[in-house]
């Protein structure tokens, strides 16, 4: 199986998004993810359906969008509208999870589970058969440049093993802090897309060299 990379343009110089994306696409990116903030569920208030719409217009690659929102069940539409491939929904945020997951895909998008670092891998459970992407949080919502927390590992693990129980070709994405240097243990943990923002967009080398020093840790 491929190794993904996800460039988080929360990271990004937004006074330079068209020239930030494609260098992020040039330089080897597989997808664009959208870090999409409340600040409700999240402390920090970030972007919505309109900057989806303007990465659309910016790049074919696929649009990787992650709701850190309340209520996310009202703005599906919104987001695959603007052109979102994969739409991400947190359970913490969703009481009918189930319903919310097969809309995304009735909507005709790739529906996606996420969990906080604080959130057991068993409250996946009920609708990991619902989803083409399981993303586990590595750091508390909210903002990019925090460290990895590596208490997530065994849970990753854990939902690897779920997913191969359930014979899943779900990918299992990882978000918050990953660097070249913790990328080894979270694709031996199981993980096989990797959401990195600090590590593409803030290395003084540059964006393609960010995303070459992710790529050379994968393991082969
Ligand atoms: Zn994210």
């Amino acid at each position: 199986m491929d190794t993904m990379i996800s460039a988080s343009i929360l990271s990004a110089d937004f006074s330079h998004l068209a020239d930030e994306i494609h260098a992020a696409e040039t330089g080897g990116t597989d997808w664009i993810h959208i870090d999409v903030m409340d600040g409700q569920f999240v402390p920090n208030i970030t972007m919505g359906p309109f900057i989806v719409e303007t990465c659309r217009q910016i790049t074919g690659l696929p649009l990787d969008v992650h709701l850190m929102i309340e209520r996310p069940e009202l703005h599906l539409e919104a987001f695959v509208r603007a052109g979102a491939s994969f739409l991400t929904v947190h359970v913490e945020t969703c009481p009918n999870i189930y319903k919310t997951l097969q809309t995304i895909r009735e909507l005709g998008c790739h529906p996606g589970v996420v969990i906080n670092p604080g959130t057991p891998a068993s409250s996946l459970d009920a609708v990991l058969h619902l989803a083409d992407l399981v993303l586990i949080l590595s750091v508390n919502p909210g903002y990019s440049g925090q460290e990895f927390i590596p208490e997530v590992l065994p849970k990753i693990r854990e939902v690897r093993r779920k997913l191969d129980g359930i014979q899943s070709n779900a990918w299992l994405e990882v978000d918050g802090g990953i660097t070249p240097d913790n990328l080894p243990q979270v694709w031996e943990a199981g993980a096989r897309a990797f959401v990195a923002a600090t590590s593409i967009f803030k290395v003084p080398a540059g964006i393609a060299a960010g995303i070459a020093a992710l790529r050379s840790q994968v393991p082969v």
